[in-house]
């Protein structure tokens, strides 16, 4: 079969007077690509050139590198209030969160030049776009050779690093916010409350046949919001990407079996540390975007230009109903919250797959193997979705005590509204007694937190200064999978509640069914 991705060496759109303009990847025949300075510089350039873009700070790396971020529209909307007022939708572009997968960071370059000074300006009327094009600028620099930073990768030579500056993976950062890329991106993100969130990577695994693949949200505790862009918006753009740009895609995965195909395709995680999936929670719109490692830098690059051009050219056309259905997202309230997941049964489906040969040196993951350019499209169980195997009705809010102000504060730097009781309170409630305590191998530095365990009614007579969390609020879900003690990613997992977990006591987070009547205030 033929490669399906050679046969599709884009045309880019390129502004014909600015040739001059060009990102280190254009100027060196995708040789190199760009560092900080470089992207610096380049958005510097569309500025004195007219491009009409605002660029402010998100924030500094750790070790010390300014992290840009762009507003592009037009007219240029400068505020998040004014973006919400002119009913356009917001597209968030992020590039670069792994730092050596860099094409999302060179196809934002290259897309904020022909929107702003080339022929895709039109776009721009339609929308307001937020791009971080350099989103781990640490990992970004920490070049050196890619046969040992990404040697599945397939070019540039010399390539960055995975985790930012305190090797911390930023794409598992997102709940417990340890990084100052992910406060910084998490405060622009609810000022502007983007209606569209893109994050882009590139894969690290299996040999297939799509020049990129994708994936919404895959929380089970869905919404209008997730359920418009995997079930109608994805769908399109990848009919979009063949008939437009002859590049195919797929939804994300892997092979499960490198040696057996027909075992089938899977897609990754649902917990809400990666981005997307907190984004999905979040009741807004989240596209993971993954350009295919094996295939070579420029293609991946034009893949990934392509891809994200689709992506605004169908938000333009249908930002009316983006803006309804995040809206309905936003008044959406579900029964029940879900707290552990497990992968759905499978759809059969048609995958591409490459043909690939135990390589000498032993069996292993798939760097080991060796491609034979053969592909075949073979009908195997795509395991794509995750359904919920653990649920809890859910409540109307949730109690803890003073002591745990970090717990509040976190929860604020999420977006979550979070009260605080003035006076002291007695009433029914429900109390999650704890049956096992078990801490699990370390992952991020941290030795995550398992708990098991059920609510009970209890009554509770507590003091004034208890913190009350409403789940009546548009982030009320995720509010729930953060304070559910046995939530398969919440405070508890990442240890904010470690000092107050005894097997056979009571968690320190207390949940009601009904809106507590006594006096509380927002904070500030
Ligand atoms: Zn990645």
């Amino acid at each position: 079969m033929r490669i399906p991705f050679l046969s599709a060496i884009a045309v880019l759109a390129t502004a014909g007077s600015l040739s001059a303009q060009q990102t280190r990847a254009e100027r060196t025949d995708y040789a190199e690509t760009s560092t900080h300075s470089d992207v610096l510089a380049f958005v510097d350039s569309l500025q004195r050139l007219g491009a009409g873009i605002r660029v402010g700070r998100l924030g500094l790396s750790p070790l010390g590198k300014t992290l840009p971020y762009v507003i592009a529209s037009r007219p240029l909307v400068d505020a998040p209030a004014r973006a919400a007022r002119s009913g356009k939708p917001v597209v968030y572009l992020q590039g670069n969160i792994h730092g050596g997968e860099v094409e999302g960071k060179e196809a934002l370059l290259m897309l904020l030049r022909d929107l702003t000074l080339g022929p895709l300006r039109p776009l721009l009327d339609s929308m307001v776009l937020v791009v971080v094009p350099i989103y781990n600028a640490d990992g970004n620099d920490g070049f050196g050779p890619e046969a040992r930073n990404r040697p599945a990768q397939k070019g540039p030579a010399s390539i960055g690093l995975r985790s930012n500056g305190q090797g911390l993976d930023l794409n598992r950062d997102y709940l417990k916010q340890e990084a100052p890329e992910t406060r910084a991106a998490a405060s622009l993100l609810n000022a502007w409350d983007p209606d569209i969130f893109v994050d882009l990577h590139t894969t690290n695994g299996s040999y297939h046949g799509y020049v990129l693949t994708y994936e919404a949200g895959l929380n089970p505790n869905s919404n209008p919001a997730n359920d418009y862009i995997r079930d109608t918006f994805l769908p399109e753009i990848r009919t979009r990407m063949r008939t437009r740009h002859k590049q195919e895609v797929f939804s994300y995965g892997n092979f499960r079996s490198a040696d057996s195909l027909e075992q089938g395709w899977e897609t990754y995680d649902a917990r809400p540390r990666f981005g997307t999936n907190w984004i999905g929670l979040r009741g807004r719109m989240a596209i993971l975007s993954e350009a295919y490692s094996h295939a070579d830098f420029r293609t991946r690059v034009s893949a990934t230009y392509n891809y994200v051009l689709e992506i605004l050219r169908l938000a333009a056309a249908e930002r009316a109903t983006i803006k309804s259905v995040n809206l309905a997202a936003s008044r959406y309230r579900p029964d029940s919250v879900s707290l552990r997941s497990a992968f759905a049964p499978p759809t059969p489906m048609d995958v591409i797959a490459e043909l690939t040969e135990r390589a000498n040196e032993g069996s292993g993951p798939v760097a080991r193997r060796r491609q034979t350019g053969v592909f075949r499209t073979i009908r195997m169980p795509v395991y794509g979705r995750f359904q919920s195997v653990r649920q809890e009705a859910f409540p109307a809010a949730y109690l803890f005590g003073p002591q745990h102000a970090e717990v509040a504060a976190l929860l604020r730097a999420q977006g979550i509204e979070v009260r605080r009781m003035t006076a002291a309170w007695s009433a029914p409630t429900e109390v999650f007694q704890l049956d096992s305590v078990v801490p699990e191998p370390l992952f991020e530095g941290h030795r995550t937190t398992r708990v098991e365990g059920k609510w009970g009614p209890g009554n509770a007579s507590l003091p004034a200064g208890w913190f009350l969390v409403l789940t009546d609020q548009p982030l009320g879900l995720l509010a729930a999978t953060l304070l559910e003690p046995a939530s398969e990613d919440g405070m508890v997992t990442w240890n904010f509640f470690d000092r107050n977990l005894r097997r056979g006591q009571p968690a320190p987070v207390l949940r009601v069914r009904t809106v507590p009547a006594f006096p509380s205030e927002n904070l500030p």
